[in-house]
């Protein structure tokens, strides 16, 4: 959702691909199978996250969004329910030449609106330049106060690889992960 067409690609450091979990499919069934893991970690950062941890999320929030394509994606839009508000519903409607009376009609009303995003077309958004501030942000890791919205950040981990990818990264930066999982029977 905050892909942006518009801009220069960002130089793109050379990662090995397998180093990169962008399989829906598959990001869904780790983010299940390591359910129990995401919650533990989660309590360990409410306790012990260091004090530039926003800065070191917002980190790999841009490194990852430099090395995946939100065009070939779009399972926010998909999959999450987006909030409109009026006055957002007026712009896109003068920008696509209605009165807010007939968008409404076609597309929707103000308030939250279910999944799939009736503003998408095919993996984009048609309204790229009006989208909702919700939808520019999305998933959030780039917003203060990381440890005090953890719940919605592994919900988003399940279903955007952006955010799963900087939640795992986050877990071996931190040193979390040492041991762990090769612990695991
Ligand atoms: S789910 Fe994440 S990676 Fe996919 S389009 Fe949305 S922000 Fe981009
Ligand atoms: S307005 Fe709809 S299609 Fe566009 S980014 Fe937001 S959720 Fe996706």
């Amino acid at each position: 959702m905050a892909y942006d067409p518009g801009m220069k690609p960002p130089k793109r450091k050379q990662l090995a691909a397998s180093e990169i979990e962008t399989d829906l499919s598959r990001i869904q069934q780790l983010s299940q199978e390591q359910d129990n893991e995401n919650w533990e970690f989660r309590s360990w950062l409410k306790q012990n996250a260091p004090d530039n941890i926003d800065g070191i999320v917002k980190a790999l929030s841009q490194k990852y969004f430099a090395l995946i394509d939100c065009t070939q994606c779009a399972n926010c839009c998909r999959s999450l329910q987006t909030e409109f508000k009026k006055s957002e519903l007026c712009t896109i409607a003068k920008t696509l030449g209605q009165s807010i009376k007939a968008f409404e009609k076609q597309f929707m009303s103000e308030g939250m609106v279910n999944p799939p995003c009736p503003m998408l077309d095919g993996k984009l958004c048609s309204i790229y330049e009006n989208r909702p501030e919700v939808c520019r942000s999305f998933p959030h890791l780039e917003q203060p106060g990381f440890t005090t919205r953890l719940m919605g950040v592994i919900d988003n981990v399940a279903i955007c690889p952006i955010a799963f990818n900087a939640f795992e990264e986050l877990k071996t930066r931190l040193r979390w992960l040492q041991g762990r999982r090769d612990q695991e029977p």
